[in-house]
């Protein structure tokens, strides 16, 4: 049994059963024994694989659309250029080489990376070296400025609540115990009035989830973008709307039981695009694989493939196709982007 386990059991024996969102936070980013709070999960040696750890490209690509993006909107002279969960800070690091030869964009750039985990904020100071950044807490400290932001698989990682609907009232999934381990349960029914919107596009045995955080971060993502101008570019994997069950445990790049070992593997659950773009000034919304190939994805490739040969241009050739094949992570990764109504729609998103 991992420690967070004999934790959360003595937890559940004192009061009772706890919700996905209470377990996936303790998961997580328990201070002691959370996922993200004690260690690097990604790349081959870990548990799962982001985008920016796949290729280059991809944060080239991104840094350029929001360069572009920041001309269109006059070039403001002092700006936040952010990221939510960077990770490895590896996308931040493309973002900066990339747009690095556009006349000013760095001279106005604040880097600001929100990230809660002190094993990830140190990682990412060794990969973005001398480069000035203040590490925020939460996005609702990101200051009253243009704000330019990009979050790739940040949303998937925050907690849900999921309920099951049934004809009298939403069913909670909770946390709870069966013969002294943790297991899954249902709360009785209760009338959920956050969820009254999802009576007209469910039916009694549909699952549906909730991010409880994610309405506040939207809400200041929009508000900075509505009164200062900029854009928020978010990819990850989901849909518009969320119905079924997607609350998932990564481990060593395999599914598994997201009871089994608290603290040990990777939670996620699939992300509600509809619920982000819900208070938004304006938004555009595609998918991964074609945001990637109307940025110009296969004209980058190409040009990086003249360099390679042998095994090295066999993986190239892979990272390429593994962000934008369909089959891969092109139409299971959505992008979204929000954007002040009066400034044009970000490149790619059209
Ligand atoms: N964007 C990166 C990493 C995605 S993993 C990439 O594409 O490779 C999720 C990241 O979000 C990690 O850096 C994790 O520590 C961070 N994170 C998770 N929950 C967070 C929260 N509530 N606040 C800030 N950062 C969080």
């Amino acid at each position: 049994m991992t420690p967070l386990a004999a934790l959360l059991i003595r937890r559940i024996q004192h009061g009772g059963p706890i919700t996905l969102a209470d377990y996936m936070a303790d998961c997580l980013m328990h201070p002691a024994h959370g996922y993200y709070a004690t260690r690097d999960p990604f790349g081959q040696g870990g548990d799962f694989t982001t985008a920016p750890e796949i290729s280059q490209m991809f944060g080239e690509l991104l840094g350029l659309c929001l360069a572009q993006t920041w001309l269109d909107q006059g070039a403001p002279s002092a700006f936040t250029l952010a990221e939510l969960g960077p990770g490895r800070g590896t996308l931040m690091a493309d973002v900066l080489r990339a747009t690095a030869r556009v006349p000013g964009f760095h001279a106005a750039a604040r880097v600001h990376l929100v990230e809660t985990s002190s094993t990830l904020r140190a990682r990412q100071r060794a990969t973005l070296g001398a480069h000035p950044v203040i590490w925020l807490d939460s996005a609702q400290d990101l200051p009253e400025a243009p704000l330019f932001l990009l979050a790739n698989e940040f949303f998937d990682a925050l907690p849900i609540r999921q309920f099951t609907r049934t004809p009298e009232g939403w069913s909670e999934t909770m946390v709870g115990l069966s013969n002294g381990a943790l297991s899954l349960g249902r709360a009785a029914p209760a009338i959920i009035p956050t969820l009254n919107h999802r009576l007209t596009d469910t039916t009694p045995g549909d699952i549906v989830e909730l991010c409880p955080a994610a309405p506040a971060i939207l809400q200041t993502l929009s508000d900075r973008i509505t009164r200062h101008g900029g854009a928020a570019l978010i990819l990850d994997y989901g849909d518009w709307g969320s119905k079924g069950d997607t609350f998932q445990a990564l481990k060593s790049h395999r599914f598994t039981d997201p009871l089994a070992e608290p603290g040990e593997a990777d939670l996620t659950a699939h992300v509600d695009f509809a619920a982000l773009a819900a208070h938004s000034p304006a938004h555009a919304y595609t998918t991964q694989g074609a945001l990637l190939t109307a940025l110009g994805i296969q004209t980058r490739a190409a040009q990086l493939a003249q360099r390679l040969t042998g095994d090295p241009l066999t993986q190239h050739l892979a990272a390429t196709r593994r962000l934008t094949a369909p089959e891969e992570m092109g139409q299971l990764f959505k992008a979204l982007a929000i954007y002040p109504p009066s400034a044009p729609t970000p490149p790619g998103f059209a």
